[in-house]
């Protein structure tokens, strides 16, 4: 018996899949150029501490997560010696862990620098700067960026080890992004410089300076079109229920499902607790027996029905894949997040955390 074969909805993660889009990456950027991994948000909901081991051992440059926690988990993982940007603002109740564990931070006000600077006793720690040229989050807007660097620069106790910005729109406006990575560029200060996330990765070699900052791409779904790349999470469940449908009977809360004709429908093990996302409802598609099925009606919290009407054969505990691969049908998070009018990064980060949904992990790096 696989572990699969007793849950009743799961995520698998293939660590060779992140492997190979490792070195795709790492083809595409060339040697000189350094890879931070971002592994924020559990690693995309992959699994911050089985992703951060395989990527250790591909040898990932470096890391960056959102916020402390993650950081602390990471540390953990990782140990001493691995480099770790908190790419979030740093909270006053946070300067003092945050040095003593040797995590770098994003400084993005003087106010800010002068806490790190008070708080690395005597010792000198290493901070990046970020510099605003459009995304309007955090960051020194970069017509002031120069002055307040010279300032952070005085500072004894730290050590500017790289400036970085974020693009807002890589995926969709290459002109406005290049206006910014000059933007970026026109601002005097030391260390390296860091710009790039997926999208720029890829639609954009001019910005990846000394190192790129990708997330998405890590995990197989490139924001732009791209080939080389395989995702590494499919979501799958099992069918629970087979029952017939006369014409005119109604499936799922709200009733928006009326039957047209005589029908075929499965009840399936997983609903928007799970991270089936209640937008899905009416018009997503499944994979059974490798043949898309529609969803119909309302996704509930625990279950969802698809029309199977078209499958010759259906059973209870059939496999259903929401997100991977079955025989020769696929069904991508970026898909999914077309039919749920967002994003594959929502979709992925979407997929509840708890034990409703286990991961489980293949590939050389998972033994
Ligand atoms: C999330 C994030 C990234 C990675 O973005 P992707 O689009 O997933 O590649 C890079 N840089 C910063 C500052 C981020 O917040």
């Amino acid at each position: 018996m696989t572990p699969q074969s007793y849950y009743r909805c799961w995520v698998e993660v293939d660590l060779d899949a992140l492997r190979h889009n490792v070195a795709a990456i790492r083809r595409r950027i060339g040697p000189r150029v350094k890879l931070m991994a971002v592994v924020k948000a559990d690693a995309y909901g992959h699994g911050l501490a089985q992703v951060a081991g395989a990527l250790m051992q591909c040898g990932v440059d470096a890391f960056a997560v959102a916020n402390l926690t993650e950081a602390l988990v990471l540390r953990q993982v990782g140990g001493p010696g691995w480099p770790i940007l908190l790419l979030g603002s740093a909270l006053p109740f946070e300067v003092e862990k945050i040095v003593e564990q040797n995590i770098t931070p994003t400084i993005s006000t003087l106010d800010e620098a002068r806490q790190f600077n008070a708080a690395a006793g005597a010792r000198q720690i290493p901070v990046h700067i970020e510099v605003d040229t459009g995304m309007g989050r955090v960051g020194f807007w970069h017509e002031e960026a120069g002055k307040a660097i010279e300032q952070i620069a005085a500072l004894p106790h730290l050590r500017i080890e790289a400036l970085y910005t974020h693009f807002p729109s890589a995926d969709e406006n290459l002109a406005e992004t290049r206006r910014e990575l000059e933007l970026f560029l026109k601002v005097a200060g030391p260390g390296l410089r860091h710009a790039a996330n997926s999208a720029a990765l890829l639609n954009l070699p001019e910005s990846h300076l000394d190192m790129v900052r990708p997330g998405l791409l890590l995990y197989g779904i490139p924001p732009v079109p791209a080939t080389d790349f395989r995702p590494v999470l499919s979501f799958k469940a099992r069918v629970a229920y087979v029952k017939e449908v006369a014409a005119g009977r109604t499936i799922s809360y709200g009733q928006t499902f009326v039957a047209p004709h005589r029908m075929k429908v499965a009840t399936i093990a997983a609903g928007y607790a799970d991270g089936f996302a209640r937008h899905l409802s009416n018009a997503a598609q499944v994979l059974i027996g490798g043949r898309r099925c529609p969803v119909v009606g309302r996704v509930t919290m625990d279950q969802i029905m698809v029309d199977v009407t078209a499958l010759n054969r259906v059973a209870t505990g059939d496999l259903v894949v929401f997100n991977g691969r079955q025989a020769d049908a696929a069904i991508t998070a970026a898909e999914l997040a077309l039919w749920a009018g967002t994003i594959a990064w929502e979709v992925l980060c979407g997929i509840t955390k708890t034990a409703r949904v286990p991961r489980l992990y293949r590939g050389a790096a998972a033994a």
